[in-house]
């Protein structure tokens, strides 16, 4: 999905800003692809823009984690391990890990 200029804003709304670009993969492999469409550009990822700072401010092409939400368990030598993909919201992680 690719979205050109959009405006964006900070949960808070104090912060927005305007992007040349705005990218947000499904997958791990078209994460890849956007990598090295945009090698040598200025990539900022974003989570759920929940900070209050200036630190989600990315001019250039700006990679939305969204959709990066898997929430994957298993077992490991008799141990639960999570693995959780970069986009996902803390409040469907802790329901997915109860
Ligand atoms: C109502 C509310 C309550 C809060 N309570 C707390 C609290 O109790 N304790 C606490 O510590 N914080 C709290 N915060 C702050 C919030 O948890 C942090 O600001 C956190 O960073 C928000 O995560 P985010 O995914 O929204 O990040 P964003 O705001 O989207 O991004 C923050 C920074 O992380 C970078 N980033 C995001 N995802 C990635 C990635 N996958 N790879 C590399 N860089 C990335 C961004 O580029 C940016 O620099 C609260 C915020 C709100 C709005």
């Amino acid at each position: 999905m690719l979205i050109e200029s959009p405006t964006i804003a900070n949960f808070g709304g104090n912060l927005s800003f305007v992007p040349q670009i705005v990218v947000a993969p499904k997958s791990e492999t078209e994460i890849i692809e956007i990598l090295k469409q945009y090698a040598g550009r200025k990539i900022r990822s974003i989570g759920r823009l929940h900070s209050w700072s200036e630190a989600p401010r990315g001019d250039d092409v700006v990679l939305d984690l969204r959709h990066i939400n898997h929430v994957k368990t298993e077992l490991r030598e008799g141990r639960v391990w999570a693995t959780i993909g970069a986009g996902c919201q803390i409040k469907r992680l802790l329901t997915e890990l109860e």
